[in-house]
């Protein structure tokens, strides 16, 4: 059975591009019969702020996508469900990737890798207890991968040119997104993982961490990098710049099916649709391809 996870991070109020994220995820589960899951990042305390949280059921109510496995409100994702119980996972996997003799401590600022694009922590050799160091991975230069993608097909994706040495661990101690989220799919059965294509190089950091320890169960993940949603000036959309959010549409009554309406024109379908269950109807009469 394919069981697939939605991941919102709570860093602010959902926008059109990741809710067209969720409602691919859905319709590719609802067609198959299979599970869902909810998950949300809300690892980063720093970001990660309750109104962004509530906002992510509203949205989802407002949609009308349900799933079968997570938080259903804001308080059982603080209770049961949040990141931050699961630290103790993380620092599990950490320690294990500590183990395989190619993780280092880098102390470079922000500032410094984007001016330079490189950390040359590498070569220092520093003491991975270094007060304020983030913990690096070493890739190797020949760390390709193949990612199984549903429409793309096998794809190869070279870790070294696209995230080389990238942050397993942050400065403040907390796992980086690449460690959480494989461990989380990892531990949940996850085997679809359905996300945008801008995140291909993460899925090929997260199965060099996979296979680093032996957890073979995520290179048989299938995965789906859709297309990304772009704005007029043709960038990907994001909350940091600003997108128009969901909350403000909601905010001005505006329904769902602008959104749905939106969604068959970004899918260039030439019957326009109005809501989930509608699009799950004509993908299952075969008169829609699920696309994008
Ligand atoms: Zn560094």
């Amino acid at each position: 059975m394919i069981r697939a996870r939605i991941a919102p991070t709570p860093s602010g109020y959902l926008h059109i591009g990741n809710v067209v994220n969720f409602a691919i995820t859905w319709l590719w589960v609802r067609q198959n019969k299979g599970h869902l899951r909810l998950r949300i990042d809300d690892l980063d305390t720093q970001r990660a702020k309750p109104e962004y949280i509530e906002d992510i059921f509203n949205t989802l109510k407002w949609l009308g996508l349900d799933w079968d496995e997570g938080p259903q409100s804001a308080a059982e994702q603080e209770l049961q469900y949040s990141q931050k119980r699961r630290k103790d996972r993380y620092d599990e996997w950490i320690a294990k990737l500590i183990e395989t003799n190619r993780v280092f401590a880098c102390t470079c600022s922000r500032k410094q890798i984007e001016e330079l694009h490189v950390c040359n922590c590498r070569q220092k050799n520093l003491p991975l207890n270094t007060p304020d160091a983030a913990l690096r991975i070493y890739t190797p230069v020949d760390a390709i991968f193949v990612v199984n993608d549903i429409k793309r097909g096998k794809t190869e994706v070279n870790l070294y040119n696209e995230m080389r040495d990238f942050v397993i661990r942050r400065r403040d101690g907390i796992a980086a997104y690449q460690v959480a989220s494989v461990v989380d799919d990892i531990d949940f059965d996850i085997n679809l993982i359905v996300r945008g294509e801008d995140l291909i190089s993460s899925t090929a950091a997260q199965l060099y961490l996979s296979g680093l320890l032996n957890q073979n169960s995520f290179a048989e993940t299938t995965f789906y990098h859709h297309r990304l949603l772009k704005n007029e000036q043709g960038e990907k959309l994001s909350k940091s710049a600003g997108s128009v959010s969901i909350k403000s549409w909601r905010e001005s009554g505006d329904k769902p099916e602008k959104f749905y309406l939106f969604l068959s024109s970004f899918w260039g379908l030439k019957e326009p649709v109005l809501s989930l269950g509608e699009m799950l109807e004509q993908i299952q009469t075969g008169l829609v391809k699920l696309e994008s």
